[in-house]
């Protein structure tokens, strides 16, 4: 199984094999599809064949480490084992994900605390901070999320070993999700110069590419947790 989105985020389809399908859904041999995970949901599009295309409703991980399962929409027909498809994502969705997990490293970076929690999901997400009593100033946050857009800058993954992860605590700024270690190696994604954390989300090259974004409004989810839910503006 090659998920291909790890490395390049920005590839829309790959030719695959059916390497299996069952009532959870199908298995190919290498996917673009990025499934559910770190908050972020899992792609739909199409799986494109001479006898017919799939759609693709949902993605999801499987049992096995990488394991993707594409979810088809009911009623569509069992596919033959070894039958090859194009495997195509709804980009236009995929791509307002990219930017608005993208959008949220920046946050991370804003924002002081620990994160508890966070979602995704087309064209808005959130993350829950544990900040105690603080409020925050939600113009502030606009402001400063604004500047790190414009500023336009770099991102990048990076890999490390298990025990580099162990000996850098620091990195991990999200409490409700550990890293996901016992690979051997843990996928860093970089902001340079603002934000480094283990994820294995998918994000835009550059941060200018997020475009205009807007904090909508900032809850108080129990004592310690402020959460901040941003809107894609265009
Ligand atoms: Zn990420």
């Amino acid at each position: 199984m090659a998920s291909l989105f790890r490395e390049d985020s920005y590839l829309r389809s790959c030719r695959a094999a059916v390497a299996g399908s069952d009532e959870r859904g199908i298995r190919l041999d290498s996917t673009v599809f990025y499934p559910t995970g770190g908050g972020q949901p899992g792609d739909v599009g199409i799986l494109r064949r001479a006898a017919g295309d799939i759609r693709i409703v949902d993605t999801i991980k499987g049992a096995a480490p990488d394991e993707v399962i594409h979810v088809p929409e009911p009623g569509a027909p069992a596919l033959d084992p070894s039958e090859t498809v194009t495997a195509e994502i709804d980009w236009e969705r995929r791509h307002r994900l990219m930017r608005m997990h993208t959008c949220l490293h920046l946050l991370c970076a804003v924002v002081p605390g620990a994160v508890t929690g966070g979602q995704i999901s087309d064209g808005k997400g959130r993350l829950d901070f544990d900040v105690p009593g603080a409020a925050l100033d939600k113009d502030e946050i606009a402001t400063r999320l604004a500047a790190l857009i414009a500023a336009d800058h770099e991102v990048r993954t990076r890999w490390i070993t298990d025990e580099e992860m162990a000996q850098r605590p620091e990195l991990v700024r999200t409490m409700s999700v550990k890293p996901p270690t016992g690979q051997g190696r843990v996928r860093l994604l970089e902001i340079v110069g603002v934000d480094l954390q283990p994820c294995g989300g998918t994000h835009v090259r550059r941060t200018g590419e997020i475009g205009a974004v807007t904090v909508a409004k900032i809850e108080n989810k129990g004592k310690q947790n402020r959460r901040i839910n941003l809107v894609l503006a265009a």
